[in-house]
């Protein structure tokens, strides 16, 4: 019988809530379900809100009777706060995270490159914002508990599972005794060491690094602004690396490469993280400071994925599809970007609408942003623990270069996540004119926000379908389009229009954004009457139009739905 533990789980600034188990004695709940999302870290939180949203009914499943321990994902990026704005808690986030832009890295002391992260006028967010995992999950626990369509389960532990052709059915362990679940889909989000990958015999695919490093949350009283240090080669851990981040609460990570022959157990002994810590408070200017631990683990990068997230009714998706290097923060802000992209179409599979098909569009597009992610880390994981000693010599050079030379400093500037464009795309219509487009998100690209007026943007007007942008001066939305529109409707597929640059209600369109300015115009390149975007479910553009018409409409929306067989060609060979 599963017997989670029911302790709260120690730290000096979050309170842990343990809650109830779901015990299946005390319910009649249904036997069968659409949608099991397994795992309730930020991906499979995130993806039942998602889910719900678009009108499916889901069960979640979480073996712990608490948020994740530790820290663990502390910066999140703006592609990720846009995705949270979706799912309806950004705000939370805004409100208790620490919003920055700039880096520092430093060699021996002196500091050698800074970085800016890109920010204008026409963005809500931050290109990062610092807030502690637990906080995040426990904003998407209360969000998914307070939706009806999400019946969430603490306590419950898939142990095992079998598929049908059209279902699969779960064995779930609890404090009260095992019983069985049917499900349409089974989402699989239980993280890192996923069971259910273990159960289905799946292998990841990929390398691990050697590096190790000491990832460290001290409580301590520091007057430095919310900027990330890095301390290439410092007097007190030389040839290694040492990375800071302020969190709220007063917390700050401290992360520590190892030396090459550290056991975790020697690395993780008080007197070693005593020693360490205060090193790097002296060497920044504060030596002596009291600090105080809270949490601590060792931790080595791996760049593994899963070759295919779609294995019959079982969908991968966050840790259990990849492990990512954390460096350059990719671990939870990928999985954002996996939910995003399989909840839409998933719902439109589920209710009918589209063809299961559509589900290997999301491996295809997922498994391509892993393995692109893959290759970035993989750089800047060399960089930071060079494998070699050829790869040594070559980054002391570069090291000792930016000493002198300031052209050097931008090779200190490692890739950090950003959202995958899906430019191959099965999804992406061919016959749009997005070739003519001078400037604008691209066909497969997220879209760019756009001020709109006083704490106005334009993704804040999005909703869960597929949006058309129709740039429009006129008192209606063309009669031809309308009817496209309305006979997707009619099919089930949820489509919103949005006429952009009216100042009075459009016939034929659900919103108006005025555009007084012009800059949403001039953002997307749009120079003329008729011009459009079509924006996925999940904001990525499909395709746009100098001068939109009903028959390219048309297709556009066919094939965002049910992808042609020479689409999907194209894709595989762009993935
Ligand atoms: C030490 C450390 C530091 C990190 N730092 C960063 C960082 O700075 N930035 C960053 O972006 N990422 C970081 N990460 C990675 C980040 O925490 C993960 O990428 C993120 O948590 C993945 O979310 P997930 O929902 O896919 O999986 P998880 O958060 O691992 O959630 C999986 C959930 O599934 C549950 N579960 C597992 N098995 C079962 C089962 N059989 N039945 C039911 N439930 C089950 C687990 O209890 C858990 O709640 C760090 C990770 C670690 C370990």
């Amino acid at each position: 019988m599963h017997q989670p533990h029911a302790e709260p789980r120690r730290s000096i600034y979050y309170r842990y809530q343990v809650f109830q188990p779901w015990l299946p004695s005390a319910h009649s709940a249904p036997e069968q379900v659409p949608v099991v999302v397994v795992g309730s870290g930020p991906v499979g939180l995130t993806t039942a809100l998602a889910l719900a949203q678009q009108g499916v009914q889901c069960v979640v499943l979480e073996s712990e009777l608490q948020v994740s321990e530790g820290s663990r994902a502390i910066v999140f990026t703006r592609r990720s706060m846009e995705i949270l704005q979706q799912v309806g808690v950004a705000d939370r986030v805004s409100a208790n995270g620490l919003p920055w832009r700039f880096g520092n890295s430093f060699y021996r002391g002196q500091r050698v490159f800074r970085m800016e992260g890109p920010h204008d006028a026409d963005d809500r967010f931050f290109p990062m914002i610092n807030l502690q995992q637990q906080y995040l999950e426990e904003y998407l626990v209360d969000a998914c508990v307070a939706h009806p369509l999400i019946d969430f389960r603490w306590g419950n532990r898939v142990t095992a599972l079998s598929q049908g052709v059209d279902h699969a059915t779960l064995e779930v362990d609890t404090p009260d005794g095992t019983y069985r679940l049917q499900a349409g889909w089974v989402v699989a989000a239980d993280g890192a060491r996923s069971g259910i990958r273990s159960m289905m015999g799946l292998k990841l695919e990929g390398a691990s690094y050697e590096g190790r490093f000491v990832i460290a949350d001290i409580r301590v009283d520091l007057p430095l602004p919310t900027e990330r240090l890095a301390f290439f080669d410092p007097e007190w851990n030389p040839g290694n690396t040492v990375l800071m981040h302020r969190e709220p609460h007063g917390i700050w990570r401290v992360d520590y490469q190892l030396p090459a022959d550290e056991t975790p157990e020697q690395a993780l002994a008080p007197e070693s993280l005593k020693a360490r810590i205060d090193a790097q408070l002296a060497m920044i200017g504060h030596p002596g400071v009291p600090w105080e631990m809270d949490w601590c683990s060792v931790y080595s990068a791996r760049a593994l994925t899963l070759p295919d997230y779609v294995q019959g009714r079982v969908l991968f998706t966050g840790d259990a599809a990849h492990m990512l290097p954390i460096f350059g923060v990719r671990g939870a802000n990928t999985g954002f970007q996996d939910a995003q992209a399989l909840a839409w179409r998933l719902a439109l599979v589920v209710k009918g609408v589209a063809p299961e098909a559509l589900l290997h569009t999301y491996s295809q597009e997922r498994v391509g942003a892993a393995r692109e992610i893959i290759d970035e880390a993989g750089k800047s994981t060399r960089f930071m623990t060079p494998p070699t000693r050829g790869f040594r010599l070559l980054r002391d050079a570069v090291l000792s270069l930016s000493l002198t030379e300031p052209f050097v400093g931008p090779l200190y500037h490692w890739r950090t996540s950003r959202p995958h464009e899906y430019t191959h795309s099965a999804l992406n219509s061919l016959g749009d004119d997005n070739a003519l487009f001078k400037c604008g998100p691209g066909r497969g690209a997220p879209p760019q926000n756009v001020c709109l007026g006083p704490d106005d943007y334009l993704l804040d007007r999005l909703d869960h379908a597929f949006q058309l942008l129709y740039f429009t001066d006129a008192a209606e939305v063309p009669s031809a389009l309308r009817q496209v529109v309305q006979d997707f409707r009619v099919r089930g597929v949820p489509l919103r229009v949005l006429a952009v640059g009216a100042s009075a209600p459009v016939a034929g369109a659900d919103d108006v954004l005025a555009d007084a300015r012009g800059q949403l115009r001039a953002r997307y390149g749009v120079t003329a009457r008729g011009a459009a975007y079509l924006l996925r479910p999940d904001q990525h553009v499909c395709a746009r139009w100098m001068s939109l018409d009903a028959e390219r409409l048309r297709a556009a929306l066919s094939n965002a739905l049910a992808p042609t067989a020479g689409q999907t060609t194209i894709s595989n060979q762009g993935a």
